[in-house]
Parts: structure tokens; C-alpha cells; sequence
């Protein structure tokens, strides 16, 4: 059995102590080991900032952008390899695999090209027009980014191993932050193999990018001012990690994206058999089955007025009927399992507080495997606003005028999908639910190859307010802002313009 190490203070080390067990969730074969046990944890820290922080900072963008897609090409190059681990540690299909890799590599590229296209030679930047200050133009004010000189610490949750490494690692490095990332130990094969590639390949500077394989241990106690946080996961874990005492202390800045019960919601113009209706429907099987349920952004909430819900809810009968639940190593399937025992014993439990009606599905434990069927519950109860399943399972909610209202009640996410032409429809509904979102998906059947509200694009942000954890990141150049540090300075206007070139 491989055992995974962690990548800190420019080396290798395997933890010592009893090491947790990495699974295949379709056979329950064990993949691998991994502990963090008796690496020093604030040593790595200081080794990141003292090290690879200088050595970024005397990058360029444009420098730093070329790093990127050094990894993207490396990640490219070893992408049947990867999918395969994704396939094997992830419950994953192939596609969902694909998903997965090929968003880390795009992610990547969309920054290295933002550092090598827009931001070019410069190192720090600059924000905004200059401002006058006083009665004469001599008296001068200009905002201006600079990275911090401390680590970025990045918890990634296991659905995206791959993609969750790399959408952070690009933004903080291209800002000229070392980074710190640890994967969600469940399924972390993928972000491990990744890290072995660019430490073979030597493609960043030493002490710029180091990976904590296992329990996170004390890790989080070490982080000080000039530190920040990225943190992908349950809201309740988001929770205990923002009340501790050093992160309140030092303001160490902390970005938090957790649960999320985002909805879709079908306008009453889309009649059933429409091309909207049917972009609709292929949108929430999508989103229920892809990953088995397991995406942040997968609609949980399907919204669809009263008329025809009864329509809707044969049709997507129907679609769910034809998903082939098994082994994802198997080329007919089409769903896989939920990816460790505990995220199933989650999803059912979560299932029983929903407290609905099955309308499709079935409950059934498979002997081996953390298998769990489609789920779609109709008539649930007040928790379907409160509680996320993080699964396979979404609700039939009906509406008669009130969209938006019943979309809020989830108290912030990170995505709400509209399928409506009717434009004071999308206007009332967006003005009601934008405010508790970061993201509106406007669903239309004439934009093709859709990727459908699920998939996060670098260029927009991802994240919301409330429940979904009151963070954001990517958004194009936008995401550097959390790793830089704004700064205003004021004084005379030559000296100021001078040095910023
Ligand atoms: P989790 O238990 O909170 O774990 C997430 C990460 O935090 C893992 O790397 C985990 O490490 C680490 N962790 C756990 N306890 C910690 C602590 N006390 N201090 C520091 N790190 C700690 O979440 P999960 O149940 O695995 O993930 C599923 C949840 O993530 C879902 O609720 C989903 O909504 C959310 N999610 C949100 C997004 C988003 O972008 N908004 C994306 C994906 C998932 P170990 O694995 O070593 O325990």
C-alpha cells in the first residue's frame, strides 16, 4: 500500500503514529496511507514564509503567470494517470474525473494567462486612478496592492481534490504568496500525485508550494497577521476554524466556502416539451448525479410552479431511471458511490431530517461500496432550507408566484439557476435572490455546450453570503485581493508616480 508524504520545509516526510486508511468507495480496497503526525507543522509554516515568500515576491506577474502553466502542462501531461487515481480514490466516473482534472488545468491557465497577458512586468499593483488631495496637484493619493509576506494556508474539502488545489494555489501564487495546501485526506491520491510532479519537475521556487497530507493537527494555531486562510468544507468546521483564539487575535483574514442549498428554479413560461423546460430538466439530473451529488454548487432546492409539478416529476423520473449506479472503473456507469462511509451515513441521515416523500430512489445499502441511488424527495419539510445533503438527493419544491421568497428562505448559497424568457419574471426573481447569492445562473437553451450552474468559471466568482460561508474567491484578477494587502499612500505626486514607474 502507497504510503502518501507531505511536502514541507522543501522535503519529503512521512507521519509517523497510525496512519489513516485511504479507500477505494466502490470496493472498499485500501489505496493508501497518510498521517501528519510528528511533522512540525510551525516550521513548515516559517520555512514557507522565510523562503518561498521572498522568492515569489521577486517575480514578476508575468513570472509568476508562467509558473501556472508550467503546472497546467505537467497536469496535462499526466492526465490519464490522474484520472485513473480519481476513478480509484474518488468514487469518481471518468467524466466526473475529467471535471476534476481538466478544471484544474483550465483554472490555471486562466491565471497564468491574467499574470502573463494583463498584469505583465509589474510586481506590485496598482489600484485605481490617482487621486488629487489637496488645492494644488503636488498633495496626491494612490491605492496600491502589495502580497503579504506571510503563508497561505488552503483546507480543501475531498469532492475536488484536484481542482480545489489548484483554483487556490493559482490565485495566491500568482499574488506572490507561498502556499501551504492540504487536501481533504479521504481522497487526497490526486493533489498528492499532483505535488509530486511539480517537486520532480522543480516548477516553483523552493518553499513556494508545500502540501500537508493527513490531519491538520495544530496547523491552524501557527497562523499569525500576515497570514490568510482559504477554507473549503462543512459549514461547522468553517465555524470552530474561525472562533480560534490566534485567528481572532492576529485578524489573521480567513475565507470561508461551505454548504449551500442552491435552487433552480423553472418560470412559468417554460412550458413542459419547450427547449427551455427540457435544458432544465438535463440541468438537475446533471447536477444530482454528476459526482453523486457531491459538487458544492449542485442544485438541491428544485423549484417549479404547482401546475406542473406532476409533469416535472415523471419526466425526471424518467431521465433518473436511466442512471446506471455502480462501480465507476466500469464504463457503463453512470453515477458512482458517495465517496467515504461517513459522507453516507451523512446523506442518509440528512435524507430522514429532510423528512420527505420519495418520489424516486430507494434507500437500499449495497454489502460493499458507499452506493447510494438518485433521491428525489418531494413535499419535505421546513429543513430542506436549513439542511444540505451532500449527495445524490434533491427536493421537488412547488410555487405559485413567490420564486424568490421560497429561494431565500436558504439563507445564502453559492448559486441559484433561473430557466425563464419572461423578462420582469427574471428581474422580480434576481432582485429577490441576488442578495443572498454570489452567483445566477440564467439558463437558455440557444447558449451552447452550457456547462450548467454547477461548474465554477474562473473568470466569475464563487462563493455567498450566510450559509454558504460569506466568502469568495477566483473572479479573474478580483480573487488576488484576499492574498494582497491594499495600502493607500499619500504624499507628493512625483515621488508617488515615480515609484510606481
Ligand atoms: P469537513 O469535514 O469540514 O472537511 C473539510 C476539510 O477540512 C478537510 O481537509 C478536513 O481534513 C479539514 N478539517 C476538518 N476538521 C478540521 C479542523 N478542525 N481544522 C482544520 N481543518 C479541518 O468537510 P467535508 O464534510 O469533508 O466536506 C463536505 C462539505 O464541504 C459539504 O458540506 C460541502 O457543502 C462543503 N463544500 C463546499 C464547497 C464550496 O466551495 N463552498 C466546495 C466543496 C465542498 P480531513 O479530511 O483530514 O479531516
Amino acid at each position: 500500500m502507497e504510503t502518501l508524504r507531505s511536502f514541507s520545509g522543501g522535503r519529503w516526510a512521512a507521519g509517523t503514529g497510525s496512519p489513516q486508511i485511504l479507500l477505494n468507495p466502490a470496493t472498499e480496497a485500501p489505496l493508501a496511507q497518510a498521517s501528519s503526525e510528528g511533522i512540525d507543522l510551525a516550521a513548515a509554516l516559517e520555512f514557507s514564509r522565510r523562503t518561498g515568500g521572498p522568492a515569489l515576491r521577486a517575480l514578476t506577474f508575468a513570472e509568476r503567470g508562467a509558473l501556472l502553466k508550467a503546472i497546467a502542462d505537467a497536469i496535462q501531461a499526466e492526465r490519464d494517470a490522474l484520472l485513473e487515481l480519481g476513478i480509484a480514490n474518488g468514487g469518481n466516473t471518468r467524466s466526473d474525473a475529467k471535471f476534476d482534472i481538466d478544471g484544474a488545468i483550465a483554472t490555471l491557465l486562466a491565471y497564468s494567462e491574467i499574470g502573463i497577458g494583463v498584469l505583465g512586468s509589474k510586481k506590485i499593483l496598482v489600484d485605481g486612478e490617482g487621486i488629487q488631495l489637496g488645492r494644488s496637484a503636488r498633495f496626491h493619493g494612490q491605492h496600491i496592492s502589495v502580497p503579504r509576506q506571510g503563508v497561505a494556508v488552503h483546507v480543501n474539502a475531498f469532492n475536488f481534490p484536484a481542482w480545489g488545489f489548484a483554483e487556490k494555489a493559482a490565485v495566491a501564487l500568482l499574488a506572490g504568496m507561498p502556499v501551504l495546501s492540504k487536501p481533504a485526506t479521504s481522497s487526497a491520491m490526486v493533489a498528492h500525485r499532483v505535488m509530486q510532479l511539480i517537486v520532480e519537475q522543480k516548477l516553483v521556487p523552493e518553499g513556494a508550494l508545500s502540501l500537508l497530507v493527513g490531519s491538520p493537527r495544530d496547523l491552524l494555531t501557527h497562523l499569525g497577521a500576515q497570514d490568510v486562510l482559504a477554507f473549503t468544507g462543512s459549514g461547522d468546521t468553517g465555524m470552530k476554524i474561525r472562533a480560534l483564539p490566534n485567528v481572532i487575535r492576529h485578524s489573521v483574514r480567513v475565507n470561508v466556502e461551505a454548504d449551500s442549498l442552491n435552487a433552480a428554479v423553472l418560470g412559468a413560461d417554460a412550458a413542459p416539451r419547450s427547449d427551455m423546460y427540457e435544458l432544465f430538466l438535463k440541468d438537475v439530473v446533471r447536477d444530482m448525479t454528476q459526482k453523486a451529488g457531491q459538487k458544492c454548487t449542485a442544485i438541491r432546492r428544485v423549484l417549479v410552479s404547482s401546475q406542473i409539478m406532476n409533469e416535472v416529476k415523471g419526466d425526471l423520473f424518467e431521465l433518473l431511471a436511466q442512471i446506471r449506479v455502480g462501480n465507476p472503473a466500469d464504463e457503463e456507469t453512470r453515477m458512482g458511490p458517495l465517496a467515504t462511509k461517513s459522507q453516507l451515513e451523512d446523506a442518509h441521515k440528512g435524507i430522514a431530517l429532510l423528512n420527505g416523500k420519495l418520489a424516486y430512489g430507494n434507500l437500499d445499502r449495497q454489502p460493499k461500496g458507499f452506493f447510494l441511488s438518485p433521491i428525489l424527495l418531494e413535499s419535505p419539510g421546513e429543513a430542506v432550507h436549513e439542511h444540505e445533503v451532500f449527495g445524490p438527493v434533491a427536493s421537488l419544491l412547488p410555487y405559485e408566484s413567490n420564486a424568490g421568497e421560497v429561494v431565500a428562505r436558504g439563507n445564502g448559497g453559492l448559486v441559484c439557476s433561473l430557466y425563464s424568457e419572461d423578462q420582469s419574471f427574471l428581474e422580480e426573481t434576481i432582485a429577490a435572490v441576488a442578495p443572498f447569492h454570489g452567483r445566477i445562473f440564467i439558463g437558455h437553451p440557444k447558449i451552447e455546450l452550457s456547462p450548467g450552474p454547477g461548474t465554477v468559471l474562473p473568470q466569475l466568482v464563487h462563493g455567498g453570503p450566510g450559509r454558504a460561508g460569506g466568502g469568495e474567491e477566483l473572479g479573474g484578477p478580483r480573487g488576488l485581493a484576499f492574498y494582497l494587502q491594499r495600502t493607500a499612500l499619500q504624499g507628493p505626486r512625483p515621488a508617488i508616480q515615480k515609484l510606481l514607474g
